[in-house]
């Protein structure tokens, strides 16, 4: 390393204005390996040092033109030189010089005549200093580009980070879809908009719950892509005709939201709402095809003193659920709709709590149980077959009705577990009255399914495990389900049917007259039986109805032609039996016969007679 150095850098400048000292000073140097140069003058020397700096300067003080003082002055004023150790040689010896030589930037001071080992001492040691001070700056020099290049590493670092939490920013904050914000900002937003709120009074907003109708058909038929490319497109709609400064996010599914601030009246949303609409209905074209959709609304006020913003949310969305059900294209929010919904989740709680008590595989009338309404033949009176109608006692409220906590069953799921306990307990009923010789071997007994039962994946083998465990033929059940069960999925709905009608199990057409009401179509279907809904019959018996009876006439006569045979529902009084009878109508159901009951009136009643005269008064017991 030494020698390294040397080699590099022991390159040593004497200047002396006296030839003779220059030979002796370089003769020694030279012969202790440095590399020498001279200069007889001061401005050879600034010249020499300016064209190829050395490590260290031997100066002589006094010379004629430019003194040695004036050389290290000069030298030192030039920053690129001016770490250049510079060593005076002098033939003076007074102290004042000495201080002189080290004022304008000397580092040592060699007398003259010198000793050779002094001189070569001093060189050496002021050179070792140098070379550190080099090896110093150098390191430095190298620490401060590594400290640069690290700088900019982490800058880089920093901002890829960035960017990478921007983007997780953006990802948790919209929708991927459709590139609009997403639940979470509505949530921040609507937060933002009620703190806001506490301090500035008079700052009004709305929130519009905008739900597609008929999305799920188009999911469900067309397949995942088009559905979302559909989303995709009513998401640019809806940005091209919204308020320049409202929010729209997309919850999830077909559901959207809408904040509007700084509206004049309330009735503006409304008029936003209908603007939304006319553009959602308009066509969309996809993939070549012309998908036609159309929207509803709830809106919620901020006027309720909402605390949380997910009170707004579940507010508006009661209100577009109430749009939806009424099909009024939106709803305003008001506080009796909370109070339903209130209802109806308690309703809900204690419905599965319900549920869960009641026991599949021995099932027992309990809180939940099947009344019976007998279906009699209209010609003889005879009791054709029962149908099983649920019922439900509320632990506060008493029994309610099917109609009340059959759809809430439906929208919970609940439905199954229901709907398998009560046709479970029917099949047992049915087999025991028959062993009992209560009534005929060819009466049925027929349970209503619902639509989400009937498009089950594996309903067939539910009846089939059913049918097992009970031990009822199939040619002993029936089954009820609305038209809307068929239309919905017609090739699925004809494969069921087919399978039912393979274990002989019969299907009819309940409520009919009050959904699609064709018959055209029905001759699909292996459907046995068509039951008129009472909205068809309440009204034969009064007065100018008799276009209502030419109706029923025809649908009679058509259900016919197409082998199927027809029960009249809700028959209430005689003369409604009479008209039934005189225009051919099979069966009949309703109070004017017997209401429903539960299973020990009717084994009461089926021990005294197994008909009952149509035109005869109410005989049977009352529920
Ligand atoms: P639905 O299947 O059309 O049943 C006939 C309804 O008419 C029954 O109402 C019955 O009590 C009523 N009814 C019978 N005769 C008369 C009458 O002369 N006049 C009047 N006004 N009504 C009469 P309910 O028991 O309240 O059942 C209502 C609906 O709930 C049923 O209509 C059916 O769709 C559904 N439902 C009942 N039980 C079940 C069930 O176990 N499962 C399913 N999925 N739905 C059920
Ligand atoms: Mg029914
Ligand atoms: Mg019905």
């Amino acid at each position: 390393m030494d020698s390294q150095k040397q080699e590099r850098i022991g390159n040593i400048l004497i200047v002396d204005d006296q030839p003779h000292n220059l030979g002796v000073l370089s003769d020694l140097l030279t012969l202790n390996h440095y590399k020498v140069r001279c200069a007889i003058s001061g401005a050879m020397a600034l010249k020499a040092i300016k064209v190829d700096p050395p490590d260290l300067v031997l100066l002589d003080i006094f010379m004629p033109e430019m003194d040695g003082y004036e050389v290290c002055r000069l030298l030192k004023q030039d920053a690129k030189h001016q770490n250049i150790p510079v060593i005076f040689l002098s033939a003076l010896g007074e102290a004042d010089d000495k201080v002189k030589a080290f004022d304008v930037g000397g580092v040592d001071y060699v007398t003259k005549p010198f000793q050779p080992t002094e001189v070569l001492a001093r060189i050496r040691n002021q050179l070792a200093l140098r070379f550190c001070q080099a090896e110093i700056v150098q390191l430095n020099a190298s620490l401060e580009l590594k400290v640069e290049q690290r700088t900019a590493e982490l800058r880089a670092e920093v901002e890829k980070r960035q960017i990478a939490q921007e983007r997780l920013l953006y990802l948790a904050t919209h929708d991927p879809l459709t590139k609009l914000p997403n639940r979470a900002s509505l949530m921040q937003k609507i937060y933002d908009l009620l703190a806001r709120n506490q301090t500035e009074s008079g700052h009004r907003f709305g929130l519009l719950f905008l739900d597609l109708d008929r999305f799920k058909v188009i999911n469900d038929s067309l397949g995942h892509i088009i559905g979302d490319q559909l989303l995709f497109s009513v998401a640019q709609r809806l940005q091209q005709v919204i308020p320049q400064h409202s929010f729209v996010a997309r919850l999830g599914g077909d559901e959207f939201t809408l904040l509007i601030e700084d509206f004049e009246y309330e009735q503006d949303l409304i008029i936003i709402f209908e603007t939304i609409r006319d553009a959602i209905k308009e066509v969309f074209l996809i993939d070549d095809m012309e998908l036609f959709i159309d929207v509803s609304a709830g809106i919620c006020y901020q006027s309720r003193n909402y605390e949380k913003p997910e009170h707004l949310l579940r507010d508006a969305d009661t209100a577009m659920y109430h749009a939806k059900s009424e099909k009024s294209g939106y709803k305003v929010f008001n506080a009796s709709m909370h109070l339903e919904a209130v209802a109806e989740f308690s309703l809900q709680t204690e419905l599965a709590k319900t549920v869960k008590t009641l026991s599949l595989k021995k099932p027992q009338p309990g809180p939940i149980l099947p009344y019976y309404q007998p279906i009699i033949s209209l010609k003889t009176g005879e009791i054709t077959g029962f149908e099983t109608l649920a019922r439900w006692h509320h632990p506060s409220q008493g029994w309610i009705s099917p109609g009340n906590f059959i759809p809430i069953a439906e929208k919970t799921g609940l439905i199954f577990p229901i709907s398998l306990f009560i046709f479970k307990l029917a099949c047992h009923q049915l087999i025991t009255w028959k062993q009992q010789g209560l009534i005929t071997p060819l009466a049925r007994i027929s349970v209503n399914l619902s639509a989400k039962h009937f498009m089950q994946d594996d309903l067939i083998e539910q009846i089939d495990r059913l049918l097992l465990d009970t031990g009822l033929p199939g040619g002993a059940l029936k089954l009820e389900i609305t038209e809307g069960s068929l239309i919905r999925n017609e090739a699925e709905a004809i494969e069921i049917l087919e399978a039912l009608r393979d274990r002989e199990i019969e299907l009819a057409i309940d409520d009919f007259g009050t959904g699609y009401s064709s018959l055209s179509y029905l001759y699909r279907f292996p459907v046995k039986t068509l039951k008129l809904d009472q909205s068809f019959i309440c009204d034969l018996d009064k007065p100018n109805t008799g276009q209502r009876a030419e109706i029923v006439k025809t649908v009679i006569h058509l259900a016919h032609t197409l082998g199927m045979e027809v029960v009249a529902e809700g028959i209430e009084t005689a003369q409604q039996t009479k008209i039934l009878q005189d225009i051919g109508c099979d069966l009949g159901q309703g109070y004017w016969f017997a209401r429903p009951s539960g299973a020990a009136e009717i084994e009461k009643f089926l021990q005294t007679q197994t008909t009952i005269a149509p035109l005869n008064e109410q005989q049977y017991p009352v529920d």
